[in-house]
């Protein structure tokens, strides 16, 4: 799995497993044609997506960002997402580095939809309990109050089973708004996918690495028009992601794609009026290219 150094932290991606949504959902006005020569569609129209986390380790600190959708799901569920864990799972990436789910100190959702934070909670013994059992668990308080209160279009993805467990627990920080929680790892918000979005921002004298959840969930979603059918306000979410772009550009960032299924981390170049992917590292990458990080 590609890793990163930056500033005293090693970054590297962790596939936790994939699921298929639907195409067309994925892809909001962007016709067919345009997205189904990269993302084949199966039978059901779904394409598959990865569900991939972020393991950032040093400061005395081992934190993971996002969890997948963890093992939870009943089997109608799992066949609806098509949730596939036969090649990863977040316990045998985790097992590949020598470490299991009791070593993370902290997870930082960067929402409660169930394909980011389903992963937090885990059924054993009849109970529902924390999956990372030593770990403190961060999402935004807009967030927060915005799963408990979904909308209707939102409802299906805010499953209370993933997170109401963890306040129970007393393991939950609601954070209002940008965060610095440690030296060069800060937190900041993005509306247009849904209310309390946060994203990583994680820099070092080495260079800067993006995670940016669902406000560039795959590659294609570089180019600013491809906004998920499933975006709460497809124009914050256009907005947010230019100003992200041009932000990383400037600072010859990574960034990592949640989604994609086969691009790890990739950096971002401006393409005339709107951008497209300079160099990229694929998802089973051993590293990433030499060079500035
Ligand atoms: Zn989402």
């Amino acid at each position: 799995m590609p890793a990163l150094t930056l500033g005293g932290w090693s970054a590297r991606t962790l596939e936790t497993g994939f699921l298929w949504l639907d195409g067309g959902a994925m892809f909001g006005s962007v016709p067919r044609p345009l997205w189904s020569r990269d993302h084949p569609p199966d039978e059901r129209n779904r394409i598959r997506l990865a569900m991939r986390c972020l393991l950032v380790e040093g400061h005395g600190r081992r934190i993971l960002i996002d969890d997948g959708v963890g093992d939870k799901f009943s089997a109608k569920l799992a066949d609806i997402y098509r949730v596939e864990h036969a090649e990863h799972t977040l316990e045998r990436s985790l097992a590949t580095l020598g470490l299991e789910v009791g070593d993370v100190t902290d997870v930082v959702l960067t929402h409660l939809h169930f394909d980011h934070a389903g992963g937090s909670t885990a059924q054993r013994e009849g109970r529902l309990d924390p999956r990372l059992p030593r770990a403190r668990y961060f999402v935004q308080r807009r967030n927060w109050d915005n799963a408990r209160r979904p909308n209707p279009r939102e409802r299906a993805s805010y499953l209370p089973e993933n997170f109401e467990p963890l306040m129970e627990a007393g393991v939950l920080t609601l954070w209002e708004g940008p965060q610095e929680p440690w030296p060069g790892f800060s937190l900041f918000t993005a509306d247009g996918h849904t209310r309390g979005q946060q994203l990583a921002r994680i820099a070092g004298p080495e260079g800067t690495l993006y995670f940016v959840a669902d406000l560039i969930p795959t590659a294609a979603h570089v180019r600013i028009p491809f906004v998920m059918g499933y975006d709460m306000a497809a124009i914050e979410t256009m907005d947010e992601k230019r100003a992200l772009l041009e932000r990383a550009i400037r600072e010859h960032a990574w960034i990592c794609l949640e989604h994609d299924p086969g691009i790890a981390l990739a950096r971002p170049v401006a393409d005339g009026d709107d951008f497209a992917w300079g160099e990229r590292v694929p998802a089973g990458a051993d590293a990433v290219p030499s060079g500035r990080a």
